[in-house]
């Protein structure tokens, strides 16, 4: 067995044990792998696995990954469907490759954005499914709405006609104590309960990493996004 393929073993069973802790169904768990950094070959390794859901930070790489795995695949697969996800920072000169080459995009904090990625969508695609990214740290992180300003952006987001808001995401400050990670994930499990109650449909908390997993999964995250547990530790230029 490949090593990624063994790791994805290992992250399956720390999900499975950690959705039983939460005594939650095994399939309310999506597990997304982070392949920023690695080439297309760890991806296509990863198909081979059984892993469909891919997660990109930066759109050039991520674009050509796309590109470099849908070439490769071999016939036998080559009707199968992948899910990409765009889970980086966005610039606003970079929404239209993102709109046409993404599934998922988890990382919209702002309206201007919203609205570029909902113009751009190709229509044949469908909509966009997008998650709302809350600074759930406070000064600790950068990115991400507010929560003050949250319930405001998913109003303005959810009457964009080529999107689809899908919830909430959140990249809390990284903590090893697992006795302090959950507090930051249900805060963002709250904030969303909130913009539930004001009559807009939420179904996603895309919550916890390689270091955090267990604690996002008994916190209600429905997305978990892993990288290096999957892929390895990740070398940046
Ligand atoms: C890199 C990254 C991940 C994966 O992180 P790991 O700690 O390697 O699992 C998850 N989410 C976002 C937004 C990332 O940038």
């Amino acid at each position: 067995m490949s090593t990624i393929a063994a790791n994805l073993q290992a992250v399956e069973a720390t999900i499975q044990a950690a959705c039983e802790a939460a005594k939650r169904p095994r399939s309310t768990v999506q597990l997304l792998a982070v392949s920023k950094t690695f080439p297309p070959e760890a991806v296509l390794e990863a198909i081979d696995a059984g892993q469909r859901a891919f997660g990109e930070n930066y759109v050039q790489e991520g674009v050509d990954k796309i590109a470099a795995v849908a070439k490769a695949r071999p016939a036998h697969l080559q009707n199968l469907m992948l899910e990409w996800h765009f889970i980086g920072p966005i610039q606003s000169n970079k929404t239209r490759p993102i709109a046409a080459n993404f599934q998922w995009v988890h990382t919209v904090e702002r309206l201007k954005i919203a609205q570029r990625l909902s113009e751009q969508r190709p229509a044949e695609l469908g909509p966009l499914d997008i998650c709302l990214q809350v600074n759930i740290s406070g000064e600790a992180t950068k990115s991400g709405a507010k929560p003050e300003e949250l319930l405001d952006l998913a109003k303005a987001v959810v009457q964009l006609p080529n999107l689809r808001l899908r919830g909430l995401m959140a990249i809390p400050e990284p903590q090893a104590d697992p006795a302090l990670q959950r507090a930051p994930f249900a805060r963002l499990r709250a904030l969303a309960q909130d913009i539930v109650k004001a009559g807009i449909h939420l179904d996603t908390l895309s919550m916890g990493m390689s270091g955090d997993l267990q604690s996002a999964v008994l916190e209600g995250a429905t997305i978990v996004r892993i990288g290096s547990a999957i892929f390895g530790a990740r070398h940046y230029e």
